[in-house]
C-alpha cells in the first residue's frame, strides 16, 4: 500500500477545490486532521460566533468524508506537535495544507516546515496567490484600487479542482475527539436561535446559496448599501471557513458578465486584499499602521468608567441611534452585518464614542461568524483612519442621514421592536421628533457633540 498522507484542514472546509486534499488523495491513503489550537491563536481564538459555525461545519464535512468511508480526525491543543504525532502513529512522510496567513498559522506553518516535508498549496482559498500581485518595480501594493487593477490583469484565476477521485483510508485511523466534547455550541443560555434560522452550514449550503445568489447579482451594484433588502451574497462564512472558493464562484460566473457581477468582483477583490495587507504586515489587527494615531486621547474603557458603560450600549444596540442599533442586534441574533452598517457602527464606537478601533475589532471577532482576521483587521483600520489604505479620520458619518439615504426603515422595524410602529421620516431619528417610546433610549450623545469632540481629539493629536 502507498504511504499515508496527512493533510491539515483548518479554513479550506470542503471536499471540491481543495488543492491539499486533491493532491494527498492521488498519493495515498488520506488522515485528514482538524486541531482546535486555542493558545495558538491567543487573542483571536475563536469567538463564539465562529465556534458555533465552525461545529456545524466540521459536522458537515465529517458526513462528506462518511459518505465516501472516510473519517477526520480531531483534535485540542498545539496543532504541530499533533501532527507531529499523527505523523508518526501512521507512519506518514508528507503533510499536505493549503496555505494561510494568520500571523500564528505562518508561525506554525514555519515550525512544522523544520520538522517534517509540509507540502503548502498557495492559491487555494483566495483569487490570486499571495504576494505573487507585484508593482512595476517588484514590491507589494499597499492601495486597493492599483491591486484590484493587477488582479484583473492577470485574470483568468487558477482553474478549479474537482473532489478527489478516489479517498481512500488507512487501514486503522488514529484516534479522534468526539466534537460534541469540544463544547463549541453555547448551552446555558442558548443564544444562537438566531443563527440557526439565519444559516444553513457547510459546503452543500455553500453551493446552495451560490445558486441562489446566481438569481440576485444582476441588482447588487444597485442595492448592495440598502440593508432592508436581501442583495448581498451572504457567502461571507462560507468563503472563511473554506466551504467554498472565490475561485469556484468566479467561474461559477465567468459567462454571466454585469455591472452587477463587476461590482460583486471588486468585493471579493477587496478580500484577497486584506489578506495581501495582513501578510505584509501580519500584526494589523493590533497595531495601528498610522503610528501617529497612537497619540490619540482615545476614552479607554479599560480605565473610564462612562467609556466602559458606553461600550456595553454600542455592543447592545442601545445608543440611541436607531440604524447604530439595529445593526448591533442583526450582529448579536445572527451572526451577521449588513456592510454599510458595519461601517456605520464602526464609525459611531471610533468617532461619536471616541473609543480605539481595537475595542470594535474585539467585538466583532466574537459576534460574527464570519470574523476574519484579515478582513476585519483591513475594515477596522480602514474605517478608523489608521490603515494603510483607509478613509481620513476626519470624514464621520453621520448615523441619521445615513439611515434615511439607505432606506433603512423596515430593517430598523425588524432589529429594533421598539421602533416598529414608528413611520418614516421619525423612525430614523424618533428623538428629534418628539416621538421617542418609552422603551428605547435617548441618543447618547449628540450628533454635533459628538464630531466637535472627536475633530478635537484628532487636531490634538495632529498638535502633539
Ligand atoms: C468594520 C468592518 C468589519 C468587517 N469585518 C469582516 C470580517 O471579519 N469578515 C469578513 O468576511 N468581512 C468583514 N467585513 C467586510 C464586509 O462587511 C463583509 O465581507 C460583508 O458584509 C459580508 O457579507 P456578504 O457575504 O453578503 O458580502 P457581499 O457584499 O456579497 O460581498 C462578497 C464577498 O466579498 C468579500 N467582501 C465584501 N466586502 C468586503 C470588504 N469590505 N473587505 C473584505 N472582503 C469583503 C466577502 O468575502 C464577501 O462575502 C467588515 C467590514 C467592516 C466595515
Amino acid at each position: 500500500m502507498s504511504e499515508t498522507q496527512i493533510v491539515w484542514l483548518r479554513r479550506d472546509l470542503r471536499m471540491a477545490d481543495n488543492p491539499a486534499l486533491y493532491e494527498a488523495a492521488k498519493r495515498g491513503p488520506v488522515v485528514a486532521v482538524y486541531v482546535l489550537d486555542d493558545d495558538r491563536a491567543s487573542t483571536h481564538a475563536y469567538g463564539g460566533a465562529s465556534r458555533w459555525w465552525l461545529h456545524h461545519s466540521l459536522e458537515a464535512l465529517q458526513n462528506s468524508f462518511a459518505s465516501r468511508h472516510a473519517k477526520i480526525v480531531l483534535r485540542r491543543g498545539d496543532a504541530v506537535e499533533h501532527l507531529l504525532q499523527i505523523a508518526e502513529e501512521t507512519g506518514a512522510k508528507t503533510i499536505h495544507a493549503n496555505r494561510h496567513f494568520e500571523p500564528w498559522w505562518r508561525n506554525a506553518e514555519k515550525t512544522l516546515g523544520e520538522k517534517i516535508d509540509l507540502e503548502r498549496y498557495d492559491d487555494a482559498n483566495f483569487l490570486t496567490v499571495m504576494g505573487s500581485i507585484k508593482t512595476g518595480t517588484g514590491g507589494q501594493y499597499k492601495i486597493y484600487t492599483p491591486f484590484s487593477r493587477a488582479v484583473r490583469s492577470q485574470y483568468p484565476p487558477r482553474d478549479e479542482l474537482p473532489e478527489p477521485e478516489t479517498l481512500s483510508s488507512p487501514e486503522t485511523y488514529p484516534e479522534s475527539d468526539d466534537i460534541a466534547d469540544w463544547k463549541l455550541l453555547p448551552s446555558k443560555p442558548d443564544w444562537a436561535a438566531g443563527m440557526r434560522d439565519f444559516w444553513k452550514v457547510g459546503e452543500a449550503a455553500a453551493h446552495e446559496r451560490l445558486e441562489w445568489w446566481e438569481t440576485h447579482v444582476d441588482d447588487y451594484d444597485d442595492k448592495r448599501n440598502f440593508p432592508s433588502v436581501e442583495k448581498t451574497s451572504r457567502l461571507s462564512p462560507h468563503l472563511h471557513f473554506g466551504e467554498i472558493t472565490p475561485v469556484q464562484i468566479w467561474h461559477h460566473f465567468k459567462h454571466k458578465r454585469s455591472k452587477g457581477w463587476d461590482t460583486y468582483e471588486s468585493e471579493l477583490i477587496w478580500r484577497d486584499y486584506a489578506q495581501n495587507t495582513v501578510a505584509q504586515f501580519p500584526l494589523y489587527a493590533r497595531d495601528n499602521y498610522r503610528e501617529d494615531f497612537d497619540k490619540i486621547k482615545w476614552r479607554d474603557p479599560e480605565t473610564d468608567e462612562k467609556a466602559a458603560k458606553d461600550l456595553k450600549k454600542w455592543q447592545q444596540g442601545r445608543t440611541g441611534y436607531p440604524i447604530v442599533d439595529a445593526g448591533m442586534r442583526e450582529l448579536w441574533q445572527t451572526g451577521w452585518m449588513h456592510n454599510r452598517v458595519r461601517m456605520i457602527t464602526a464609525s459611531f464606537l471610533i468617532k461619536h464614542l471616541l473609543i480605539d478601533w481595537r475595542h470594535g475589532e474585539q467585538w466583532f471577532w466574537d459576534t460574527l461568524v464570519d470574523a476574519d482576521y484579515a478582513s476585519n483587521a483591513t475594515n477596522w483600520q480602514w474605517t478608523a483612519g489608521t490603515g494603510v489604505d483607509s478613509n481620513m479620520f476626519v470624514r464621520i458619518m453621520a448615523p441619521l442621514s445615513q439611515s434615511e439615504k439607505f432606506d433603512s426603515a423596515a430593517y430598523i422595524r425588524k432589529y429594533v421592536p421598539e421602533l416598529a410602529g414608528l413611520d418614516e421620516p421619525y423612525i430614523h431619528d424618533p428623538e428629534e421628533f418628539g416621538r421617542l417610546p418609552k422603551a428605547y433610549p435617548p441618543k447618547m450623545i449628540a450628533h454635533k457633540e459628538a464630531r466637535e469632540r472627536a475633530l478635537a481629539a484628532y487636531k490634538a493629536m495632529k498638535d502633539d
